[in-house]
């Protein structure tokens, strides 16, 4: 009898280790996960850098948190600060650091809050001071290029390679006031698209722009979402926050939206909580100013307008109005000029057209 049950734990041990050896060798290079400096092994969360070095201009530690969970489970990349002005975005991925535990989450998220640390210390808007480049546009990158170009480049190998999904985190800047709002690509490939399409209802945001313009080709992706959407990851754009401000509804929306899409991912427990009947974006229409001077806006964010509508006026530095401001389609604001200070071919606003 004794023989009998060491034989039967003998038996067990062994399926056991079969088993783990089964689950070891599918996850194997995910014992342990790195982005850059920081490596974590399951069950923990590590703060590193990605390392830009020098090149033809100076180099740049950007700032990553990995949060290997204690499951297995997806990889999820939060990226914000390509513009290192849109601070509700950046705020909410410092609250998501302290926020997210490895023991409660099933896969790997990695964050990246900060991505733009010239424009964020220097407070430049839209782009990297060191090069004058807008930091979501140079995707996929090069190391022979400028400072933006490098870090896209290493954010492209490091962030947009290792994960599954994608959420690239923006708002308005300094010099836009906007109203919040995401964006869904639509790739044509029907099962990348459904899923993109649950994860951008999951966060929540209740206006989706149906993005189609993008570019298809991978090696010039442009955007940083698209450079994860064009490698078959499904992915998206959101945007809460505006005019410099950290208010805690964007804050929240934010932070809420990702941790739904989380659940959607099935990486923490809970059910997503799905935004009902959204209103979709079939297009964007951007209104420019034809004349340099200052802007008085007569319409707010989110405001819904008709096609001819006064939206605000340029006068020059007399006071004499020398541009009226009119909406060139019907559909809602999503942005408008914060600040008075205005040039010709300057955005005025970005008016989105409803899809019917
Ligand atoms: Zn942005």
């Amino acid at each position: 009898m004794v023989a009998l049950v060491i034989m039967l734990q003998r038996i067990t041990v062994a399926v056991g280790v079969v088993l783990f050896l089964t689950s070891l060798s599918a996850a194997q290079d995910r014992n342990t996960f790195r982005v850059g400096t920081a490596s974590a092994a399951r069950g923990q969360k590590v703060t590193g850098t990605i390392e830009v070095p020098p090149g033809i201009d100076s180099g740049l530690s950007i700032p990553v948190v990995v949060i290997h969970g204690a499951k297995p489970g997806p990889v999820l990349a939060l990226v914000a600060g390509s513009h290192g002005t849109e601070y509700a975005s950046i705020i909410a991925l410092e609250k998501l650091i302290a926020l997210l535990s490895p023991a409660d989450i099933s896969g790997t998220v990695i964050i990246v809050p900060l991505i733009n640390i010239p424009s964020f210390e220097q407070k430049v808007p839209h782009l990297n001071p060191v090069d004058k480049k807008n930091m979501n546009r140079f995707y996929p990158g090069k190391m022979d290029g400028t400072q933006t170009e490098r870090a896209s480049y290493l954010i492209t190998k490091q962030v947009v390679e290792q994960c599954d999904h994608l959420i690239d985190l923006h708002g308005g800047d300094t010099d836009e006031s906007l109203r919040t709002f995401s964006y869904w690509t639509r790739t044509g490939n029907e099962k990348q698209d459904q899923i993109s399409r649950e994860m951008v209802l999951a966060f929540g945001l209740d206006h989706i722009i149906i993005s189609t313009e993008r570019p298809k080709d991978p090696q010039a992706s442009r955007y940083l979402e698209n450079t994860a959407t064009t490698r078959g990851k499904p992915s998206i754009t959101v945007e809460a926050g505006h005019a410099g401000t950290v208010e805690t509804d964007d804050v929240n929306a934010l932070v809420d939206g990702s941790l739904s899409v989380m659940r959607y991912l099935k990486m923490i427990s809970g059910a997503a909580s799905t935004v009902q009947r959204p209103v979709w974006i079939e297009r964007l229409a951007v209104l420019t100013s034809e004349q340099t001077g200052i802007f008085y806006p007569v319409v707010k964010r989110g405001t819904y307008v008709e096609q001819g509508m006064k939206l605000g006026y340029v006068t020059d530095y007399f006071g004499n109005v020398s541009f009226e401001a009119r909406a060139p389609v019907a559909g809602v604001i999503l942005y408008i000029c914060a600040v008075p200070s205005m040039t010709k071919g300057a955005t005025i606003a970005s008016i989105g057209v409803v899809a019917r």
